[in-house]
């Protein structure tokens, strides 16, 4: 057994719809522009495909956690997404094998602090600091999908304060949850207990310590969490 000059620090792990066993993460990757509203909100090239980026996997925030509002931003953003976790992996899995790799289903909040995100990407330097800080992953409890089966189409929608700011559907996403693998798995080798963040609607806006965050995604499940005091 591997002995440390330090303990070893936590795995970071996301609940399990009415279990009290954990799904382990090790990897959280993100669909960027993966719903065409949500483009055109931000003012973006329709044509571009969508990307990807990550979080760090202790980014995440459990249902009904409290995520302090973070340093260094005035325009920290909501992106209510569905979350895919995944029991295998490989490299450039096709897209008819892709769900194979499928433990289960989750909602998730790619928090975003916008301000620096758009700073970030205007003077070409890596967008880290918008994307992947502290508390930066909220995700609910999963669900497997041998109980839900593979969710491709439903409502997805997230309440601040109980006002309805997106509402869309997961139809509407540009790449399908097998496209999203098979463009992933070229770039990087997918193993179990990766998450893949699956892109948001259109409809983010700002949040304000106190606000409090209900997202669903109908037939796959929940996440609320709220905004804590300044970090
Ligand atoms: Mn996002």
């Amino acid at each position: 057994m591997t002995e440390y000059v330090i303990p070893p620090p936590p795995q970071a792990a996301v609940k399990v719809a009415g279990s009290s066993k954990m799904f382990p993460v090790r990897r959280i990757w993100c669909v960027g522009r993966n719903y065409l509203e949500h483009i055109k909100e931000m003012g973006q090239d329709e044509r571009e495909p969508p990307f990807f980026f990550a979080k760090p996997a202790d980014a995440i925030v459990h249902d009904g956690g409290t995520v302090p509002y973070p340093p260094l931003t005035n325009d920290l953003h909501h992106e209510v997404e569905m979350v895919v976790a995944l029991n295998s992996g490989g490299r450039n899995i096709a897209k008819e094998k892709a769900l194979d790799c499928v433990w289960g289903y989750g909602v998730g909040i790619d928090l975003t602090r916008r301000d620096l995100q758009i700073a970030s990407r205007n003077i070409k330097r890596p967008w880290e600091i918008g994307k992947a800080f502290d508390g930066s992953a909220p995700c609910g409890p999963l669900k497997p999908a041998s109980e839900i089966g593979h969710p491709s189409k439903g409502r997805i929608s997230l309440k601040v304060n109980g006002e309805v700011k997106q509402d869309g559907d997961l139809a509407q996403m540009i790449w399908n949850v097998p496209e999203i693998i098979w463009k992933l798995s070229e770039m990087v080798e997918l193993a179990a207990g990766d998450i893949i963040m699956t892109g948001t609607p259109a409809g983010v806006s700002a949040l304000a310590p106190g606000h409090k965050l209900d997202c669903e995604v109908e037939g796959v499940g929940k996440v609320s969490v709220t905004i804590g005091p300044k970090a």
